[in-house]
């Protein structure tokens, strides 16, 4: 089992595939799932490589998302070897991307290599959705993938996503949700003057502080079992000509929640309008949702990995919100339940990221067992 999961995760690091550039590694993936009689679709949109591959027809379908895409490495001479080539030391396999996510890639290959050839029936149907851009811009992967889908009336029923989620051992976390991330971008308008006729102008700075003040200050809900509460921040204000004796004429801020499930875009904008609404300022709020909450409390997906888990590691995984987004956010919303598992974090996206020899074969050992216990007929 280690042997082949570290082989392939080697190759995969190997293939400098710095976000959206997938060179290579989805060929190196198709060519082990399609003998396995999975049917393999690559869609290639723009810059971005991505690929659908499904075995069986039947419903359920459980699906392993993920992403070949890596973050650059930074000076090479930073690491202690070659991000681009894999090295085991100590127990374990440096290389760019080899806990976020090449690993877990390597883990789900290998799961399935051994699932389909066992001796157990598989009854419905399994998949691989994997993209290259995930750590970029996100706009020609998953999303594009299952907008393919959705023309075809091809459903996910449960999606495992191999992103990395434990931070002490592996099995210690389940993701299980993600908060949304709402932005808005202000401009009130008022009229400009000089600051020694105030009563000649109508300041936007002054008028929208005391907002600003309340929204800062507002409790927007207590989050909930699985959520802390939602936040509000502002990340950036613009107003002022450069001089000291000009009121200027229009005052600009951009703020962005971090919301739970506790509260929805739609009311966190009503309460944001009202509260400019009834100060009387004139002011407009452009908009923009870059991802909406999930969460998966209930449901087989989420029961069969804390059983798996507990079995092969002894653990009771905690349930986690936490951390960025990830393609998830985009699965979730199609009414598939959503849970992400994969290695340790506490090196992703830095110098020297790793993953442990023996944690890609236990990944790879409950990747085949939540096979098993979801499809196996
Ligand atoms: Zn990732």
């Amino acid at each position: 089992v280690s042997s082949a999961t570290l082989s392939l995760a080697a190759a995969l690091i190997s293939r400098r595939s710095i976000t959206p550039d997938d060179a290579g590694c989805l060929d190196i993936i198709s060519e082990r799932l399609a003998p396995l009689g999975f049917r393999i679709e690559r869609l290639r949109y723009g810059e971005v490589s991505n690929l659908w591959a499904r075995y069986g027809d039947a419903p359920p379908l459980l699906v392993f998302a993920g992403h070949t895409d890596v973050v650059p490495a930074g000076p090479a001479e930073y690491w202690a070897s070659d991000p681009f080539t894999p090295v085991v030391r100590d127990g374990f396999l440096y290389g760019r991307g080899a806990a976020d996510m090449k690993g877990s890639l390597a883990a789900m290959v290998t799961a399935a290599e051994r699932f389909l050839s066992g001796a157990r029936k598989c009854r419905g149907s399994l998949g691989f959705l994997l993209t290259s851009d995930e750590e970029g811009q996100a706009v020609d992967g998953t999303q594009r993938v299952l907008d393919h889908l959705r023309g075809r009336r091809e459903s996910i029923t449960w999606c495992l996503v191999g992103e990395p989620s434990c931070e002490a051992q592996l099995g210690d976390t389940v993701r299980i949700g993600r908060r949304g991330s709402l932005n808005g971008r202000l401009t009130v308008r008022g009229a400009q003057g000089h600051v020694a006729y105030p009563e000649r102008a109508d300041n936007p700075i002054h008028r929208s502080l005391s907002v600003l003040d309340e929204l800062c200050r507002t409790r927007w809900d207590e989050g909930n079992e699985y959520f802390p509460p939602t936040s509000f921040q502002i990340s950036n204000i613009a107003a002022g000509t450069g001089a000291e004796n000009v009121i200027p004429g229009t005052f600009e801020a951009w703020f962005n929640f971090r919301f739970s499930t506790a509260s929805g875009e739609t009311s966190l904008r009503a309460r944001v309008e009202e509260a400019f609404a009834r100060h009387g300022l004139d002011y407009s709020i452009d908009w923009f949702l870059s991802g909406a909450p999930f969460l998966t409390t209930n449901g087989r997906l989420l029961a069969a990995t804390q059983h798996v888990i507990h079995s092969v590691t002894g653990l009771t995984p905690k349930l986690s919100t936490g951390g960025g987004t990830s393609d998830g956010r985009f699965i979730a919303p199609t009414g598939a339940e959503v849970v992400e598992l994969g290695p340790n974090n506490n090196t992703i996206h830095k110098v020297n990221e790793r993953v442990a020899v023996a944690e890609l074969s236990i990944l790879s050992e409950i990747y085949e067992r939540l096979m098993g216990e979801l499809l196996a007929g």
